[in-house]
């Protein structure tokens, strides 16, 4: 399991490359270097935080996603009412 490292660690982050990185290391993680480089590559990709609806509102002006207790639209600068 230790081998297929960065083939997990990219499929956790749901890494966009995760094709490359798993080609990689399943033909040449052997060599170690592509596999270190796969293993760097995998956390090159921070894990992608899907913001929950409770959290987040759209703002009315510029219809972005702020934090739903924010007081002022980080994108826009308006003021916003938090809920
Ligand atoms: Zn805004």
């Amino acid at each position: 399991m230790f081998y297929f490292w960065p083939t997990l660690r990219a499929r956790d982050v749901r890494h966009p490359a995760f094709t490359s990185i798993f080609i990689v290391n399943f033909l040449l993680g052997w060599l170690l270097i592509p596999w270190v480089i796969a293993l760097a590559w995998a956390y090159r990709h921070k894990k992608i935080v899907e913001p929950s609806p409770d959290e987040y509102v759209k703002c009315p002006d510029c219809r972005e996603l702020v934090k739903a207790d924010a007081n002022i639209c980080k994108h826009c600068r308006c003021k916003l009412v938090p809920q």
